[in-house]
C-alpha cells in the first residue's frame, strides 16, 4: 500500500437509504496503521452512491485516530481501543481540548463529539456498531462480539469464527462500550496488516453486514456471490464459535517477543514455549487456539487464547 495516506476529514461516508431501517455505523483506524478498512469503507460508498439501491437506514463510517492514521502507526501516546470506560470518557469530555496531554484522549474527545451527533437520534437497538480491525500475524480473521441473539445473528452474516468473552479478558474497547450501550456490536478482524487482500476482505464483511443488518437485499449487492465465497474460502479449517480465555498482557520493560511463525487460530499445547521476555520462557498457560500473536513493535498484549465450547 502506498504510503502517503491523509484523511481530510473524520467521516469517511454518510449515506441515507430510501426506506426507513437501521443506523449502521461503522469505525475504522482506531488503530492508525490498520488502514485496509478505511479503504473498504471508500469503496463500499463510492458503489453506493454510483448504484444508488435501495437501502433501508443510513450508513456513516468514521476514521478512528486521525494522528496515528497519517503516521500509519498503531497510536501515538496509548491504544485509543483500550480506554473505553464510561469513568476515563466522562472525564475526557469534561477537560478542555487544549488542556488533554495525550495524544489519544484528545482523539477519543472527538471521535465521541462526532459520534454522538450520529447516534442521538436511534434508539440503541436500532444501531449496528462495526470496528473494522487487522491483525499483525499472518492469516486468519475472526470477529469479536458479546452474548445476545442479535449480536451473534449479525455477526455469523460474515462466516468467520465468532469470538465472545472479551469483556471478561480484554479491558476498555470500543465494541464493550457500544454494546453496554445497547447497540448491535461487533469488532470484525480483516486479516494481516498492510495485506491488499485485507481490503477486499473487509469490504466484502462490509456487505454481507449490510445484508444481515436489514440494510440492503442481497440482490442489490454488487457481486454478492463472490464477496460470500471470499469469506468463506478463508476460514475453512476454523472454528465457528470460540470464547476468549487468556490474554496475556505486557508492558514495554517487560521485553516480549514473540516467537515467529504463529498464525491465528493455531493449535497450542499447555505450556508450550510462545516467546520470552526479561524473566525467560513465556509458555503458554492454556492449550487452544492462538490469537493474535503480537508481531508488532506497539501492543499492550503478547497474544491471546480461545477454546471452542468443548474445551478445545
Ligand atoms: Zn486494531
Amino acid at each position: 500500500m502506498e504510503e502517503e495516506f491523509v484523511i481530510e476529514d473524520r467521516v469517511i461516508g454518510k449515506y441515507r437509504g430510501d426506506q426507513p431501517g437501521k443506523l449502521f455505523l461503522c469505525v475504522a483506524g482506531i488503530h492508525g496503521n490498520e488502514r485496509t478498512g478505511i479503504i473498504a469503507l471508500q469503496r463500499v460508498f463510492a458503489s453506493l452512491e454510483e448504484h444508488k439501491p435501495s437501502f433501508a437506514g443510513r450508513m456513516i463510517a468514521v476514521a478512528g485516530n486521525l494522528t496515528a492514521i497519517e503516521e500509519n502507526t498503531r497510536y501515538i501516546d496509548i491504544d485509543l481501543n483500550r480506554i473505553w470506560n464510561k469513568e476515563q470518557i466522562d472525564e475526557i469530555n469534561k477537560t478542555e481540548f487544549e488542556d488533554l496531554d495525550c495524544n489519544e484522549h484528545r482523539e477519543m474527545k472527538a471521535l465521541m463529539k462526532q459520534l454522538d451527533t450520529f447516534t442521538f437520534v436511534d434508539t440503541p437497538r436500532n444501531i449496528v456498531f462495526v470496528d473494522l480491525h487487522n491483525t499483525s500475524a499472518a492469516e486468519g480473521m475472526f470477529t469479536f462480539t458479546f452474548e445476545g441473539e442479535t449480536n451473534y445473528e449479525v455477526a455469523s452474516a460474515l462466516h468467520i469464527p465468532v469470538i465472545t468473552g472479551l469483556d471478561k479478558s480484554l479491558q476498555g474497547t470500543a465494541v464493550e462500550f457500544f454494546a453496554k450501550r445497547g447497540y448491535c456490536s461487533l469488532a470484525f478482524e480483516g486479516g494481516p496488516l498492510g495485506d491488499p487482500k485485507s481490503i477486499d476482505i473487509h469490504e466484502a464483511g462490509i456487505w454481507m453486514l449490510l445484508e444481515a443488518s436489514g440494510c440492503m437485499a442481497k440482490d442489490n449487492i454488487p457481486n454478492y456471490e463472490s464477496h460470500k465465497e471470499l469469506m468463506q474460502s478463508n476460514t475453512e479449517d476454523s472454528p465457528d464459535v470460540v470464547d476468549l480465555i487468556y490474554v496475556h498482557n505486557i508492558k514495554e520493560e517487560d521485553n516480549f517477543k514473540m516467537n515467529p511463525g504463529y498464525r491465528n487460530f493455531q493449535r497450542i499445547e499447555e505450556g508450550e514455549v510462545l516467546g520470552q521476555d526479561v524473566n525467560g520462557d513465556v509458555k503458554a498457560p492454556h492449550a487452544g487456539y492462538i490469537m493474535m500473536p503480537l508481531y508488532q513493535k506497539q501492543g499492550d498484549e503478547g497474544f491471546f487464547i480461545t477454546q471452542d465450547p468443548q474445551g478445545n
